[in-house]
C-alpha cells in the first residue's frame, strides 16, 4: 500500500482504529498512499498520532482481501466465486425463503462500529424496513452497551460529557478500568501532559497499567481491586463522600432529583458499604479508598475516564451509574475539566449506537415503542414498523439454537472471534440456514457463512465517524473501493442498499451525504449536521441542532438532558463466576498498543513485528507455584473451554489474577470466556473468568 516517492495530492480523513478519532492527511501518489500524516488541524489529535493510525494501514491492500463475492450451499462446501448480482440475489432470496418458512422474526442483522455512521444507519434501516423486524444489534453490545444504559438512566444521554481537551482543565483525574496509553494512545498522551503539569491521578485497575508509573507521572493512588468488584468499590467511594460531608450540597440541590438523592445518600451511608466493610471484597486497603475519595471530592476539578474494565462485567451498567452518582454528588459535571467520560474502544462505537443499531432504539436513542417517534420513521420510510424490541446478539444465538432464528446479515464484525464462549457462538451460526458475511477478509465468522460479500476499508469510502467525545468527523474516499477486475467495487453502504433493493425495499441514495441528510431530518440531536457543515467546521460534536448550531463540546451545562440528575442505587452483587479449588485464578483481558481488537487489520501490517502473539501475564508467585518460567507454554482451562498460550511473568499482576489480550485467533481467549453478562444489557463479562493454569509442552 505504501508507495515510495513524492506525494502528488492528499486527502484528509479519519483514523479507523480507536475512539480517539485522529484526523490524518493521506498523502497520495495516484491511487497509492505514500504516507499518513497526522493532521495539525485535527480537533481530536492536534497533529498527534499513534503506531496504528500512522503505520497500520497495509491491510487495505493485503493479499488476503477478498475482492469477489462468493456463495456456497453448505458450510462444508468450497466457496464459488459469483457476480455481485448473483451473490446479492442469492442472499435476498434465501432471507425471503427463511421468512416465508419460519416467520418474519427469523432473520436479523449485525452492524459494526468499524463502519461509518451512514453504513450503520442503513443496516438498521434494512432490518427494520426490509426485514420488517427489530432484530438489529451492533458490536457495541459487547463493549459499551452499559454506558448507553447507565448514562441514560442517570444523566439522560447515552454519551460522554466532555471533549478531550477538557482534560487540560482537570485537577484530579480518575481512570477506572481503562488503559489510555495502550487503548487510546493520543488521548493517553494528552492526559499525561496534564499530569506532568501537576494534576493528581487516581487509577482503579486490577493491573498496574502504564499510566500508574511512567516517566514524570506517578499515580497518587492505585486502587488495585479484585476483578468483578467495581460496584463495591465505587459505592465505598460514595460512602466516604457522603459520611465525611464531601457532597456538593448546592449542586445537588439545584441540579438533581431530591428524592433519588435522599434514597442514595441513605443507601451509601450504610456501614456495610464503608471501605473497611468492603476491604475483604475489593482487596483495596480502606485507607487507600478513603484517601482517593477525599482527593476526588476536594481536589478541584475532578474528571473520570473509564473503559471496558467498567462495562464488561455482570454489573457493568451498575458501575456506570455509580460513576455518574459520584460526579453528581461532588458537582463534578457540567463544565470544563470534569465529567464522566467513557473511552470508546472502536472508531465508531459512539456512532453505531447513535444510529439506532440497538434492537430497542431508533437513531437518537428513542425507544421503538414511542408511537410519535415510530410514526415519524414510518412516514419517512414508507413502511409500517414494529413497536417491540427485537433480539440482541446473544438472544439471536439462543433463538438459533432453539430453531427459531435462521438467517443473519453481518457487516464488518467477526463474532466467532470477538464474542465470548466461542463454542456457543459457532454452534449458533452452524444451526442457521443463511449467514451472510460482509467483510474485508475470510474471518473466523466466514467459516460459517453461506454468502461472502467483499466489504471496503475506510480508505475506500465517504462518510463520517463519531468518536468518544461525540465528535463527528469526515471519512473521505482516498482510493476507489477495490474489486477483482480492477474496476470500482462497492462501499459497504452500497452493498447494503443493493441487498435492500433485492429484498424489495427500495433505497436509492447516490452518496453518503444524502444518508446523513436523512439522519439529520429524523434525529433531533443531529438536526444541524450535514457534510457541508462538517467540512466547513472541521468536525462537529453532537448535539448539533437549532439550539447548538456549531455543536456541543460540554454537555449538561445548565441542566441535565433528562432535566434533574437521577441518583441510582448500586447494590453490589458478586459475579456468578466464582474461583474455587479447580479454577483458583481470575483471568481478565485487554489490549496492547500495536494491535487492535481481533487483529484482522493490524495482524496484516508491520505492527505484528512489535507484537506477534498474545501472552498470558502471571504474577511471579502464581508462576512459581505452578513451575512456570518466562516464555513457557501454559494451558488455561475455564468452565467454558481451554486454550494454550505462552507465559510472561509480571509484577504488574496481583497474585490470583492473570491477564491476556485477544488479538490472535490462535490464542482462543474467547474460547475460555463465559456466557455471564451485564444484567441490563447482556454485555459479556469478558473481565472475569475463573481459570486454572498448568505448564504444558509446546502445542
Ligand atoms: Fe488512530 Fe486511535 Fe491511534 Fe489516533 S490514537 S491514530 S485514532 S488508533
Amino acid at each position: 500500500l505504501i508507495a515510495k516517492g513524492q506525494a502528488e495530492h492528499s486527502v484528509v480523513t479519519t483514523c479507523a482504529y480507536c475512539g480517539v478519532g485522529c484526523s490524518f492527511r493521506a498523502e497520495m501518489k495516484g491511487e497509492e498512499v505514500v504516507r499518513m500524516v497526522p493532521n495539525k488541524d485535527g480537533h481530536a489529535n492536534h497533529g498527534h498520532s499513534c503506531v496504528k493510525g500512522r503505520f497500520a494501514i497495509g491491510y487495505a491492500t493485503h493479499k488476503d482481501r477478498i475482492l469477489k463475492p462468493m456463495i456456497r450451499a453448505k458450510i462444508s462446501d468450497p466457496w464459488r466465486e459469483v457476480s455481485w448480482e448473483e451473490a446479492i440475489g442469492h442472499a435476498a432470496s434465501e432471507f425471503k425463503r427463511i421468512q416465508a418458512r419460519y416467520g418474519r422474526d427469523s432473520i436479523g442483522g449485525i452492524t459494526s462500529s468499524r463502519c461509518t455512521n451512514e453504513e450503520t444507519y442503513l443496516v438498521q434501516k434494512l432490518v427494520r424496513a426490509a426485514f420488517g423486524n427489530n432484530n438489529v444489534d451492533t458490536c457495541a453490545r459487547v463493549c459499551h452497551s452499559p454506558t448507553g444504559y447507565g448514562l441514560k438512566q442517570t444523566l439522560g444521554e447515552s454519551a460522554g460529557t466532555q471533549d478531550f481537551d477538557s482534560v487540560m482543565q482537570a485537577d484530579v483525574i480518575m481512570v477506572i478500568g481503562a488503559n489510555p496509553t495502550d487503548g487510546h494512545p493520543v488521548f493517553g498522551s494528552q492526559m499525561k501532559r496534564r499530569l506532568r503539569q501537576g494534576a493528581r491521578l487516581i487509577v482503579v485497575d486490577p493491573r498496574r497499567i502504564d499510566i500508574v508509573r511512567t516517566p514524570h507521572v506517578r499515580a497518587d493512588h492505585h486502587l488495585k481491586l479484585r476483578p468483578g468488584t467495581n460496584v463495591a468499590l465505587v459505592t465505598a467511594l460514595a460512602h466516604v463522600i457522603v459520611t465525611e460531608g464531601l457532597v456538593d450540597e448546592a449542586f445537588v440541590r439545584e441540579r438533581c432529583e431530591a428524592d433519588s438523592f435522599a434514597k442514595w445518600r441513605a443507601f451509601v451511608a450504610e456501614g456495610r458499604h464503608s471501605p473497611e466493610a468492603t476491604e475483604s471484597v475489593t482487596g483495596v486497603p480502606a485507607a487507600t479508598v478513603r484517601a482517593a475519595a477525599r482527593l476526588y471530592a476536594t481536589g478541584g476539578n475532578g474528571a473520570i475516564y473509564y473503559g471496558l474494565g467498567v462495562t464488561e462485567h455482570s454489573q457493568g451498567s451498575t458501575t456506570v451509574m455509580g460513576i455518574a452518582n459520584l460526579a453528581m454528588a461532588t458537582g463534578n459535571i457540567g463544565r470544563e475539566g470534569v465529567g464522566v467520560n467513557p473511552l470508546r474502544g472502536q472508531n465508531n462505537v459512539q456512532g453505531s449506537c447513535d444510529m439506532g443499531s440497538f434492537p430497542h432504539e431508533f437513531p437518537g436513542y428513542r425507544h421503538v415503542s414511542d408511537d410519535a417517534v415510530r410514526a415519524s420513521f414510518e412516514h419517512a420510510w414508507g413502511v409500517p414498523l414494529q413497536n417491540e424490541p427485537g433480539l440482541r446478539i446473544p438472544n439471536m444465538f439462543e433463538a438459533a439454537l432453539d430453531g427459531d432464528f435462521k438467517g443473519l446479515y453481518i457487516e464488518g464484525e467477526d463474532i466467532a472471534q470477538s464474542d465470548p464462549n466461542t463454542q456457543h457462538v459457532t454452534a449458533s451460526l452452524t444451526s442457521m440456514e443463511c449467514v451472510v458475511v460482509q467483510d474485508l477478509f475470510l474471518n473466523e465468522t466466514a467459516k460459517f457463512a453461506h454468502v461472502f460479500l467483499p466489504g471496503s476499508s475506510f480508505l475506500e469510502k465517504d462518510g463520517t465517524f463519531t468518536n468518544a467525545e461525540r465528535r463527528i468527523s469526515r471519512v473521505r474516499e482516498v482510493m476507489r473501493p477495490r474489486n477483482s477486475d480492477g474496476k470500482r467495487g462497492y462501499a459497504d453502504w452500497e452493498i447494503t442498499q443493493l441487498l435492500s433493493n433485492a429484498m424489495g425495499y427500495r433505497m436509492d441514495y447516490a452518496h453518503p451525504s444524502e444518508i446523513m441528510d436523512e439522519i439529520a431530518r429524523l434525529t433531533p440531536t443531529f438536526h444541524g449536521v450535514s457534510f457541508e457543515r462538517i467540512d466547513r467546521l472541521g468536525s462537529i460534536q453532537w448535539p448539533c441542532n437549532e439550539a447548538a448550531p456549531d455543536g456541543t463540546p460540554t454537555m449538561h451545562v445548565h441542566e441535565f438532558v433528562r432535566g434533574k440528575g437521577r441518583f441510582m442505587l448500586t447494590e453490589y452483587v458478586p459475579t456468578a463466576e466464582k474461583v474455587n479449588a479447580k479454577f483458583p485464578l481470575i483471568l481478565t483481558t485487554g489490549r496492547i498498543l500495536s494491535q487492535y481488537n481481533v487483529g484482522a487489520q493490524t495482524r496484516r501490517t508491520e505492527n505484528s513485528r512489535w507484537h506477534s502473539e498474545d501472552r498470558l501475564e502471571i504474577h511471579p508467585q502464581d508462576a512459581e507455584d505452578r513451575g512456570v518460567a518466562e516464555g513457557d507454554w501454559v494451558g488455561i482451562e475455564s468452565r467454558a473451554g481451554q486454550t494454550v498460550l505462552r507465559a510472561t511473568i509480571s509484577e504488574r499482576m496481583q497474585p490470583g489474577v492473570v491477564y491476556t489480550t485477544f488479538h490472535f485467533p490462535f490464542s482462543g481467549a474467547n474460547v475460555i470466556t463465559t456466557d455471564n453478562s451485564d444484567w441490563a444489557t447482556n454485555c459479556p463479562e469478558y473481565k472475569v473468568t475463573a481459570v486454572q493454569i498448568t505448564r504444558v509442552t509446546q502445542p
